[in-house]
């Protein structure tokens, strides 16, 4: 499978992916048309699918015109028919979606929207996370609760651990900003910086990178982590009040 990272509008990453044996073009989250209608045309000539984690307008913003462009089917979560116009295809938890003969479960991860779903391929080891998990960071909740994100960042924590992320931004940078100021004895985090850096010096994209690394560095997966609790104070508090905890701190950093 082919996956092209595309950036979009400040700091949002849509993605193009293809089944190459079946020629089968899909896009993940098309934040706007013109960038993606670029790569389309002049590449593929051809988009079959179009598949959103959430109906915020940074994810969904090419869809209608890039729909009525290549007649692509809309995949999106049936909790979001009000909010996503022309869904094609309503998925929920589990739903199996094949992109040519590339399966893809769907994982119903709330929080961040209440309708919010991920794209799963097990065969790939690929996840789409949309604004559920980032690298070094997670979403805000804007219409979930706390026990709902976590246990949705839960589910993706215990996918197999060579799983590559690809999220809807890119935050990496300030993000790890916030974990190295609550991660301070984290050996891991200052390796991470140099890299996040050579990135960004390159113009290179900070993803996809693997849930091994990010449950190694990424501070909302290290709920659990007794140095980590330690440092905030919260030793005998349970996983999901250091995620509150942390989610609350983050929100005014
Ligand atoms: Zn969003
Ligand atoms: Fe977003």
């Amino acid at each position: 499978m082919k996956i092209e990272i595309v950036s979009c509008l400040n700091d949002n990453y849509s993605y193009i992916i293809q089944d190459e044996l079946t020629n089968t073009v899909g896009v993940v989250d098309p934040s706007e048309f013109k960038s993606i209608d670029d790569i389309i045309f002049n590449k593929y000539q051809k988009l079959d699918y179009i598949l959103n984690t959430h109906h915020h307008n940074d994810h969904i913003g090419g869809n209608q015109d890039l729909k009525k462009k290549y007649k692509a089917k809309i995949v999106a979560s049936k909790i979001d028919k009000d909010r996503i116009q022309n869904i094609d295809l309503y998925v929920d938890e589990d739903t199996k979606f094949n992109l040519g003969n590339i399966a893809f479960q769907i994982l119903f991860i709330p929080g961040h929207t209440k309708g919010h779903i991920g794209f799963y391929s097990k065969e790939e080891k690929i996840i789409f996370t949309g604004d559920t998990l980032f690298s070094l960071g997670c979403g805000r909740i804007f219409e979930g609760t706390f026990e709902q994100m976590f246990s949705s960042i839960k589910k993706i924590k215990k996918l197999p651990k060579d799983t590559k992320i690809y999220c809807g931004h890119e935050y990496t940078k300030s993000n790890y900003e916030f974990c190295k100021t609550f991660d301070t004895t984290n050996k891991e985090l200052p390796k991470k910086k140099l890299w996040i850096e050579d990135r960004i010096k390159k113009g290179l994209p900070t993803i996809p990178v693997t849930l091994e690394e990010e449950c190694n560095t990424n501070i909302f997966l290290r709920c659990d982590n007794i140095a980590l609790k330690k440092e905030l104070k919260m030793e005998d508090s349970s996983e999901v009040l250091v995620f509150q905890r942390l989610r609350n701190l983050k929100d005014q950093f």
